[in-house]
């Protein structure tokens, strides 16, 4: 990968957050807050953010915009209509918008309004379709019914609709999930993602975890019941397009994310939103008071802000093109690891079979499930040799 690659890559997508949400899970480590009443402010504070970012970053090349969260479908459909309609606004004509959303948001009126605003894709947090595993997230609400969910759904809704699901933690059983999975395929769902449970920082399940309430080996129980999942979904018929999401069919995937894995420029508006222009990479502040404050003096709302070398922003685009099923050119690494190395390098990653041989022939590094496991250190490896 060259870097001239780098100086011409336009932004194409434009990822909203919207951080609120009908009640906090047990899980969840992303500052919400469970007033969307007052979410009023925050829209405000997007706009200026908006009228900021238009000042220096050409957005006539965006493509896909991402609201997520948090739960944005939790706004009321005129609060939501009206942000979609103000961040529409300037942007030249999408090929994917997409919207976050929890089953007990999604009713008639929602659903219409999306329709209408030509939102084409809605991911709905599905999580759990077990009351255990449901009440272990700390969530008070789930839909047992994912048929009659996806049916509702479709009476109001034409675009494509993905669901996510926890692997992992009390209540969860693969053979029920290995069944629901299968009756999504016939029901005609377009994507899932299926994220292992890990313990994150801040969440009362790790509180819990520190009182001893909760089994030691829970995370590793969760990225084994992971990986039956992901290798049962792959053999029902399910495309593993990436290390946690699949499509039906080659035209479901996720755009915005594919851009962004891909290694795309890419926008983030909001509290807590990341983006990354060129080189330069930037996080906005977490809390949506501070975010709303701040835009509303006049002040910046990144909090971090950081050039990335030429090393660092090569390495990160191998790591998120390294999760994708049809990985990266095998030139991006000739380019910089002596021959000795790599060939010593992807040697032995075909002897685990961490790596797919035929896709060698082809001049293509192609991560195999096995791979995908050991993805963090290989990428240590990759980190070590490039460095040497
Ligand atoms: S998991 Fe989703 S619904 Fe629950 S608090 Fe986090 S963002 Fe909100």
């Amino acid at each position: 990968m060259k870097n001239s690659r780098l100086l011409d890559d336009p932004v194409r997508s434009l990822y909203v957050q919207v951080p609120f949400c009908p009640e906090r899970c047990d899980y969840c480590s992303i500052p919400v807050s469970v007033r969307p009443e007052r979410a009023d402010g925050y829209i405000k504070a997007l706009s200026i953010e908006k009228e900021r970012i238009r000042s220096r970053v050409d957005l006539g090349k965006v493509e896909t915009l991402y609201l997520g969260g948090g739960t944005p479908t939790v706004l009321s459909p005129g609060l939501f209509s009206d942000l979609i309609d103000l961040l529409r606004e300037d942007l030249p004509p999408l090929k994917e918008v997409t919207t976050e959303s929890r089953p007990d948001t999604l009713d008639r009126p929602m659903l219409e309004m999306l329709e209408k605003k030509g939102v084409t894709r809605l991911s709905i947090g599905m999580e759990t379709v077990s009351s255990v595993q449901m009440a272990f997230l700390g969530r008070t609400s789930c839909s047992y019914d994912v048929v009659r969910m996806i049916e509702s759904v479709r009476n109001s809704f034409s675009g494509q609709i993905s669901m996510d699901f926890i692997i992992g933690g009390e209540g969860y059983d693969s053979g029920k999930f290995r069944t629901v999975a299968g009756t999504l395929l016939e029901a005609g769902l377009d994507h899932l993602s299926a994220y292992p449970l890990t313990l994150e920082n801040r969440t009362v399940l790790t509180l819990r975890e520190t009182r001893g309430e909760l089994p030691d080996s829970m995370e590793d129980d969760a990225a084994e019941a992971w990986r039956i999942a992901t290798s049962d979904l792959r053999s029902m018929g399910w495309k593993q397009y990436e290390v946690a999401n699949f499509s039906r069919n080659p035209h479901t995937v996720c755009r915005h994310n594919l851009s962004v894995w891909k290694g795309d420029s890419y926008l983030g508006m909001g509290a807590g939103a990341h983006q990354r222009v060129l080189s330069v990479r930037s996080e906005n502040v977490h809390s949506h008071l501070s975010y709303e404050s701040r835009l509303n003096l006049g002040e910046t709302p990144i909090e971090h802000l950081e050039k990335l070398t030429g090393e660092q922003l090569f390495l990160e685009t191998i790591y998120t093109n390294a999760r994708l099923s049809y990985g990266f050119p095998k030139a991006w690494l000739d380019e910089r690891i002596s021959p000795y190395a790599l060939s010593g390098f992807l040697s032995r990653m075909i002897d685990h079979r961490w790596i797919e041989e035929k896709e060698l022939d082809r001049e293509r590094i192609v991560f195999t499930p096995e791979g995908w496991i050991w993805l963090d250190s290989l990428m240590g490896e990759i980190s070590v040799l490039v460095e040497g």
